[in-house]
């Protein structure tokens, strides 16, 4: 390779909260358009805003999550604009007094492509507030505009020129995301538009020092785009490098369809956004205590709480990735491995039944008739003996199905495995009598015939012997 990438995003995420940044209409999607509206929202003359306290602190709390110093005093600005969707024809934002910097996010795991990622953090710049902009919906030759969406708290979260590799920036938004999901700032779900993301991208000789020209890229709808995005700008810029021609400074659109980028504007045509304070709204500050009360609310973040889960219930790395990939998974086996007796087989019985069946009925775990005092409860069952682990399977799809407690389905089935020596040794006398050939066989030295011997004794007790003392009193009679 002759040229080394050189990438930096600009990752918008809108906060979730109950109201909008600067006034009290709702903040929440999918409603008629132009219902969640109010005359701040709408920029109407004469009306002024109100900054949202939770917004505020949640972005604060975005900058705790990674690693940032969060600003003493900051300040909201105007940056002027002229378009549709912006109905003050100004985005309240924040310029050179953001709420956060100098942050950073470590990489993990392994990229889109499965290839291993350098040990590595990746800076975060900044992260400041700002107020969305509405949404513009275009239908054949009609545009219109939803303001439903103008006004929602909306962070942009800058990184430093770290990344190298489409991987490396498919793994930082992967992380990014997840660490706000836990964080509760935000659903980042992309298709909702609830996270977009920017990508910056420049290439220079491998051992140069300074940077190229960078390329600004636009409209990427998942990571899975911004991975290919990268990976055909890496050969676009490449190939005009290697022709002799000078990379412009240019805005550049992504059709993923054809998967291919095309000039959106060049950099004559960047805007001057004029950005002033704005008279209207008190700078904002923040005293040592203030920062460190929102620094106790802080959750506990799925990297620390995978070392947690291995280290706390002796599960694998491996379980411990598949059960905090979800925030709500991750609370929910953790409420029942403190519950249960062995929080391994609790692990377990997630990972090999609970997700299959969530999968194939397309539910969440919030939506699971199974409590999690009812899954410790049944592997309490299964390790004390009083039901074997077939029997425990049939229990375990009667939770799922009726939500009832392992305890009542056992009792209301009789299900109890026979665990008592006088009951099993008639169970066994019978098995012995019932197959004369196989007794024969397994005297004549055919040890083999033993496991099947045991699988008639189960058959005989509909399962319920207790197969271990199964074996010990098929031995002892048949000597
Ligand atoms: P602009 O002034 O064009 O907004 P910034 O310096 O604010 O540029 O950077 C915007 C984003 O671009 C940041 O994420 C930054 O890391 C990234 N960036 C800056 N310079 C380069 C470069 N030469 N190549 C790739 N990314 C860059
Ligand atoms: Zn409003
Ligand atoms: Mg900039």
């Amino acid at each position: 390779m002759k040229y080394e990438a050189v990438i930096g995003l600009e990752t918008h995420i809108e906060i979730r909260s109950a109201s909008k940044m600067f006034c009290s209409c709702a903040n929440k999607s999918g409603a008629e358009p132009n219902t969640n509206v109010c005359p701040v929202c709408m920029g109407y003359p004469g009306v002024l805003p109100v900054p949202n306290r939770y917004a505020i602190h949640t972005a604060v709390r975005a900058g705790l999550l990674t690693e940032c110093k969060i600003a003493k005093f900051s300040k909201f600005d105007r940056k002027s604009y002229f378009y549709p969707d912006m109905p003050k024809n100004y985005q309240i934002s924040q310029y050179d007094l953001p709420f956060c910097e100098h942050g950073r996010i470590k990489l993990e795991g392994e990229g889109f492509s499965g290839a291993p990622l350098p040990d590595k953090y990746i800076g975060i710049t900044r992260i400041h507030l700002e107020e969305d902009a509405a949404k513009l919906v275009h239908s054949g030759d009609k545009s219109g505009v939803d303001y439903n969406r103008a006004g929602v708290p909306l962070m942009e979260v800058v990184s430093e020129p770290d990344m190298r590799s489409a991987d490396e920036a498919y793994a930082y938004l992967t992380s990014l995301k997840e660490i706000m999901r836990y964080g509760g700032v935000g659903d980042c779900d992309m298709e909702k538009g609830q996270m977009r993301c920017d990508v910056n991208i420049s290439l220079r000789p491998v051992g140069q020092q300074e940077f190229g020209t960078k390329i600004e890229l636009k409209n990427l709808n998942s990571f899975r785009a911004v991975h290919r995005a990268i990976d055909y700008e890496i050969w676009r810029q490449g190939d005009l490098l290697d022709r002799g021609e000078k990379i412009r400074q240019e805005t550049r659109g992504w059709n993923d369809d054809l998967g291919e980028s095309y000039l959106m504007r060049t950099k004559e045509a960047a805007h001057d956004y004029r950005y002033f304070p704005d008279p209207d709204l008190m700078p904002v500050v923040f005293t040592d205590e203030e920062i460190e009360a929102i620094r106790a609310t802080l959750p506990e973040l799925p990297k620390a709480m995978r070392l947690r889960f291995q280290e706390q219930y002796g599960i694998t790395a491996y379980d411990a990735g598949v059960l905090t990939a979800d925030k709500e998974l991750a609370a929910w086996f953790d409420t029942a491995a403190k519950l249960a007796k062995t929080p391994k087989l609790v692990a377990n019985w997630i990972s090999s039944e609970l997700l299959r069946l969530l999968g194939e009925d397309k539910i969440s775990i919030s939506e699971c008739k199974i409590t999690p005092a009812a899954l410790a409860e049944l592997t309490d069952v299964i390790s004390s003996g009083a039901i074997n682990g077939k029997i425990g399977k049939e229990v375990f799809a009667e939770m799922y199905a009726s939500g009832k407690t392992p305890k009542t389905i056992i009792e209301e089935k009789g299900l109890v495995q026979v665990s008592d020596t006088g009951a099993i040794a008639t169970i066994v006398t019978e098995a012995i009598e019932k197959n004369p050939k196989q007794v024969e066989e397994y005297r004549a030295g055919n040890e083999r015939v033993l496991q099947y011997m045991v699988g008639q004794v189960m058959k005989l007790s509909k399962g319920k012997a207790n197969p271990q003392m199964a074996i010990a009193e098929l031995k002892k009679q048949l000597g």
